[in-house]
């Protein structure tokens, strides 16, 4: 008696990121939020970096048919309701995934997928070499429901330089016109005095403002990757989109009031309350 059948399946969600050894970034982030957000992660691991607080020390590439092939294992078998995309790396990565995603898609049905296109550590180092730039904007955006470029990615990917609100807004409508179904211009690098962190979003029909007080920490490390992942959660749990990424925004500030005090560094923020 005490033993009952398996439960009912819960919400998969999974990433395709890099591996941060500190578990403050990547994978390790991104699998920790889910967890906290009760949602059933799995993992397409695109880097091993080996990174604690201070920094990244070394970064080693997985071979593309090796990425694609763990995109392969989990989706054949485990399925997702939801998925997202880190650290890529190379332009042979980001076509590998891209192609797996196509393809998935196809057999599966269309997952929601969060880009969150990142380009450099905040240490400085870079996690997308620059020749990839192009093949994200290319072959990456026109698959991507949410993207959530910081106000340095969004520069870079729509050529517009992002100092203010009404320039980030002009960057989202930029963003979207390249194929993001929701561009999401991250505001905490923006208008750095400002009280609020606002991001910009726009679905191709009005924009919509994320707001939420502005929190001075130096503890931000991996603020990215759990904003993405939480957006990925809310998705798998079927929430709709805008529900999602204000459920995210308050998710990862209250992640960054909480966060633990780990390490010398840039600490993580907190994805286990
Ligand atoms: N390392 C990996 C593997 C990542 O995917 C990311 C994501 O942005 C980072 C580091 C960046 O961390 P930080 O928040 O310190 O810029």
């Amino acid at each position: 008696s005490g033993r009952t059948g398996p439960a009912a399946p819960p919400p998969r969600a999974m990433t395709i990121a890099g591996s941060d050894s500190g578990g403050g970034a990547g994978i390790q982030a991104d699998l920790k939020t889910f967890n906290a957000l009760r949602v059933f992660g799995t993992s397409a691991i695109t880097a091993l970096t080996a990174q604690n607080t201070e920094g990244v020390r070394d970064v080693h590439l997985v071979p593309p048919e090796m990425v694609a092939a763990q995109i392969d294992a989990v989706l054949d078998d485990i399925g997702t309701d939801a998925a997202k995309t880190g650290m890529l790396g190379t332009t042979a990565i980001v076509e590998a995934v891209a192609e797996r995603i196509r393809y998935w898609r196809d057999r599966l049905g269309p997952f929601p997928l969060v880009v969150d296109p990142v380009m450099i550590a905040k240490s400085g180092a870079p996690l997308l070499d620059e020749p990839a730039r192009d093949a994200v904007r290319r072959l990456l955006l026109p698959l991507a429901t949410v993207l959530t470029p910081n106000r340095h990615e969004a520069e870079e990917l729509s050529g517009i330089p992002v100092r203010s609100l009404d320039d980030a807004r002009r960057a989202a409508r930029a963003l979207h016109a390249l194929g993001a179904r929701w561009a999401v211009v991250k505001g905490g690098h923006v208008a750095e005095d400002a009280a609020e962190a606002v991001d910009v979003v726009y679905d191709g029909r009005e924009w919509h403002l994320l707001r939420a007080p502005r929190i001075v920490t130096r503890s931000t490390h991996g603020t990215g990757c759990t904003f993405s992942a939480a957006i990925t959660a809310y998705l798998a749990r079927g929430y709709p989109v805008l529900r999602a990424l204000q459920e995210a925004k308050a998710y990862i500030t209250e992640a960054i009031r909480r966060a633990p005090a780990i390490g010398r560094g840039h600490g993580p923020t907190c994805s286990f309350y």
